[in-house]
């Protein structure tokens, strides 16, 4: 591919995660012939919520973490795999730490955000994150080497019982047998505050059932390589827990991965704050797309399903833009809520629809199997065609 003999300066999408692959694939869907490039650092989008299921060998790494270059090939846009360092929002380029510059017409970026190892001090030494092909690795060794010992260790600790540490505590425990201790701790006073309610519920029944210790209302104020430290919330108990660990994983903290362009415009929670139409006023072709970005008057979370309506709907703006069309804002449309609860195991709710067990696991996979971009590649592939695409379609249209 040659950069400079494009026939138009491209639309550029930093980040090829579900924003800016949505993007991508609603530009290309209502393409004016402008060619698209997508740039990621890695080399395969990787399908976050099915993480789970790649650790418990129950889906496989082409089918959890395609390839750029064969979604590219499917798809038909630009992939380039680069890191971006640098844009110039005066002259509208890029630049990435290879030192290619590019010059855009439009811009988007969603750059996601990353486990955030600052919040303690040490923690980078002594703990592991969920959140990429690495993360995984480390865990998956970690389940190898405990189901080949023979010994007993001490607890693995999770901290964070949102969505992701109540999830991976269930899918480990479950592949260790419940062989060793998991402690679930969260500075909150329950676990997955921010989810719906009866899969929250179905997540406690999860949790009783399995060899997991959940520790509310505290927080975890020093890690050493041996043991750490659990301090109460409530000030006036002065409560704290020496705990010897054998592994940390944290899930208590993400911060988003930062281009030199955006530190003008973090706030507080390190967050892009955007306008309606997923932009900052001064900058009319620059868009920012899914984890990176909070808007203070309608709040919205931070979730794949998120992120690819935002994505679909800064590609359309950008049509409209082009062709001196009025934007849309940005609206979220929650289509439901899917947890997975250990292996076989998952609770759905959505469209006024609440299943858990074996058959909401079926679904959730295959749900989120159809919302894989390059949809066939998947499908063609994968041994989980038990429902009629029409099915879930009807129930799950584009739930996350
Ligand atoms: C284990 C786990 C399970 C989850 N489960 C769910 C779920 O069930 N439902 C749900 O809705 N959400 C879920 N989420 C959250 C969801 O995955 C995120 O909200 C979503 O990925 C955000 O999309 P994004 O496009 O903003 O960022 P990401 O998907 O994180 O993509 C960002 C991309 O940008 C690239 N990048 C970053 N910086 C640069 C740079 N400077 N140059 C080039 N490339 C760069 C990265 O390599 C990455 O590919 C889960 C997350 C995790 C970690």
């Amino acid at each position: 591919m040659d950069l400079n003999n494009l026939n138009s300066d491209p639309i550029v999408v930093v980040g090829g995660g579900f924003g800016g692959l949505a993007t991508v694939q609603t530009l290309l869907a209502k393409s004016d012939g402008t060619p698209v490039i997508l740039i990621d650092e890695g080399n395969r989008f990787l399908f976050k919520p099915l993480l789970y299921e790649l650790l418990s060998g129950e889906l496989q790494l082409w089918e959890v973490a395609p390839e750029y270059s064969d979604l590219a090939l499917e798809l038909g846009f630009i992939f380039l795999q680069e890191y971006v360092v640098e844009i110039d929002e005066i002259e509208q380029k890029l630049i990435t730490s290879s030192e290619i510059e590019i010059t855009y017409s439009q811009l988007v970026i969603s750059t996601g955000v990353t486990t955030d190892y600052s919040l303690l001090e040490n923690l980078e030494d002594y703990a592991c994150g969920f959140a990429n092909l690495n993360d995984f690795r480390i865990i998956k060794k970690l389940i190898t080497k405990i189901n080949n010992s023979t010994e007993s260790t001490n607890p693995i600790v999770i901290a964070g019982a949102g969505p992701t540490g109540v999830e991976l505590a269930c899918k480990i425990s479950d592949l260790i047998k419940d062989r060793i201790q998991i402690y679930l701790v969260d500075k909150g006073d329950k676990i997955l505050p921010n989810c719906k309610s009866f899969n929250r519920e179905k997540a406690i029944d999860a949790i009783g059932k399995r060899n997991i210790r959940v520790y509310l209302d505290y927080y975890i104020k020093s890690v050493n390589k041996t043991f750490l430290e659990l301090s109460s919330t409530d000030n006036g108990t002065n409560n704290f827990i020496k705990i010897d660990y054998s592994t940390l994983l944290w899930t208590a903290g993400l911060k988003p991965s930062k281009l030199k362009f955006e530190y003008h415009f973090l706030n507080q929670n390190e967050k892009i704050k955007v306008n309606e139409f997923m932009q900052i006023d001064e900058y009319p072709n620059i868009f920012f797309v899914g984890d990176i970005t909070y808007n203070e008057k309608s709040p919205f979370p931070s979730s794949a399903q998120v992120a690819m309506q935002q994505g679909s709907l800064v590609a359309q703006n950008i049509i409209s833009l082009r062709q001196g069309n009025a934007r849309k804002p940005f609206k979220f449309e929650d289509l439901g809520e899917m947890l997975s609860l250990g292996v076989g195991n998952a609770s759905i709710t959505g469209y006024g629809i609440t299943l858990a067990g074996p058959l909401a696991f079926k679904i959730r996979r295959f749900a989120y199997l159809m919302r894989m971009p390059g949809f066939l590649l998947s499908f063609k592939s994968s041994g989980s065609c038990l429902f009629s695409k029409k099915i879930i379609n009807h129930l799950f249209s584009q739930s996350l």
